[in-house]
């Protein structure tokens, strides 16, 4: 178990996956966090930095994380390798020593194979810890198998079968995608039962043979600082690259704010008229939402009544208090009766909304100006409301698919006919009277 553990540490992301969102660095991973890991900004390609066991907890997760990744990835075309050598070997044995083919070939087929097969399912099943375990067992299964014939061959071939225990393990260490760690305990593994089933034959079998485990330790020896180096230079591509994950992830919240305050009206805080259209074209008239046959599509343009005047009179601050005051009524407004809202410019306001009942709409219009005209109390000697709007509405079946240019031209004619009228008024133009009737 020890070589699944060396690699698969507790609670690593076995669910990590390559997302959208993944592809900028995970949250809690900052700048500040990967200096720790002593990479340092715009780091050159051999730059240095600290070795694994001082980074940050978070960091050695991910890389963990990842490296489980990449076996997911190497899995499959090294066991298939695997079992490939496993079954040449059959050959082998055919050949070299016909007297244990069969013996040979039953063990490879009932002890690495069913390893090696297991292994395959674990990695499409997404076992990681499994498929981990039988990337180091299934080699070492067929150490174990090579050690068994050896030890009942004649002495002479004895040797040149434990030679073959020497490669497996020298290739291994170049190409099991384990970390150093893993390796390690994958070697240490492959010596002990290799030692072991010497052992078990008798110390003057070890003895015999201890010129093997020699050379067996010497390739492990040799090859594990190859493997460092491969690691070395994973950790140093994986901190760059998460430097690069972190940088495009600050882009990515920085294009998100500044995309939501390009929509933003700023004095108001609701959606300017940016926002508006492409609210109006995604929430209101979503594309294929139009077959809906008896949908209507109403636009009200509101516009404050003598703005100009209340400014004149009270002050410019205090026109933008109102204002401020008007949209907060118009958002409580439009959130009930399910419509969008926005500042279209100065004093006047736009709100949309999508429903099938015309009478519905009237409604939402008519609460909207008698809010409008109760957000500030009469002056003591008066009751008429110090601020009101006149609303022009437009309302347009759906699958008329009327552009939005032309639902505010009919609104901007119904908020002039309102203003004519006197003000402090809705006024509705429909599209067939619009179609009919327009002068
Ligand atoms: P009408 O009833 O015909 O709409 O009259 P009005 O005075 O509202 O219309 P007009 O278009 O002549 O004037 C609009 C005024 O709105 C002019 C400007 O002082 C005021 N206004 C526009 N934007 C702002 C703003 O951001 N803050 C303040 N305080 N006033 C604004
Ligand atoms: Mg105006
Ligand atoms: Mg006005």
């Amino acid at each position: 178990m020890g070589v699944m553990e060396s690699f698969v540490p507790e609670d690593s992301a076995d669910t990590f996956v390559i997302t959208e969102d993944s592809i900028a660095a995970p949250a809690g991973i900052d700048a500040a966090l990967l200096d720790e890991a002593s990479i340092p900004a715009g780091a050159a390609a051999d730059g240095d930095f600290a070795p694994l066991r001082r980074w940050p907890r978070a960091i050695t997760e991910l890389y963990y994380a990842e490296i489980v990744q990449r076996i997911y990835r190497e899995e499959h075309f090294l066991f298939l390798l695997g079992l490939l050598m496993c079954l040449a070997t059959i050959g082998v044995d055919v050949i070299v020593n016909p007297g244990m083919a069969t013996e040979g070939a039953v063990l490879r087929v009932l002890v690495v194979a069913p390893l090696t097969l297991l292994g395959l399912f674990a990695g499409a099943r997404g076992w990681s810890r499994i498929l981990a375990f039988c990337v180091g067992a299934a080699p070492i299964s067929f150490i174990a198998v090579i050690v068994h014939l050896a030890v009942h061959l004649p002495p002479d071939l004895a040797p040149r079968y434990l030679l073959a225990t020497v490669l497996v393990v020298g290739l291994a260490n170049v190409i099991l995608p384990y970390s150093l760690r893993g390796l390690v305990i994958f070697d240490l593994s492959a010596l002990l039962v290799t030692a072991a089933m010497l052992l078990m034959e008798g110390p003057e079998t070890l003895a015999a043979h201890a010129d093997m485990v020699l050379i067996f330790a010497l390739v492990v020896a040799a090859t594990l600082p190859v493997a460092a180096r491969f690691e070395k230079l994973r950790q140093r591509n994986f901190l760059l690259t998460l430097r690069a994950r972190i940088f495009s992830r600050e882009l990515l919240k920085a294009n998100r704010a500044l995309h939501a305050l390009s929509q933003t009206d700023p004095l108001t805080g609701i959606a300017n008229r940016r926002g508006f259209e492409e609210e109006f074209e995604t929430a209101i008239r979503a594309p294929g939402n139009e077959g809906r046959g008896s949908d209507l599509i109403a636009l009200m343009m509101i516009d404050l009544d003598y703005f100009k005047s209340f400014n004149d009179a009270h002050g410019h601050q205090a026109g933008d208090s109102c204002l401020k005051l008007v949209a907060d009524a118009l958002i409580d407004n439009c959130e009930n009766a399910g419509a969008i809202v926005a500042r279209y410019g100065g004093e006047e306001f736009v709100a949309a909304m999508r429903t099938r009942d015309r009478d519905a709409v009237m409604a939402a219009a008519e609460k909207m100006r008698q809010s409008i005209a109760n957000v500030l109390s009469p002056a003591r000697d008066s009751d008429r409301p110090m601020v009101t709007a006149s609303i022009g509405v437009a309302i347009a079946p759906a699958s008329a698919m009327l552009p939005r240019e032309e639902l505010i031209e009919m609104a901007d004619a119904a908020l002039y006919s309102g203003k004519d009228g006197g003000r402090n008024r809705v006024e509705v133009v429909e599209a067939e009277m619009a179609f009919g009737n327009r002068p």
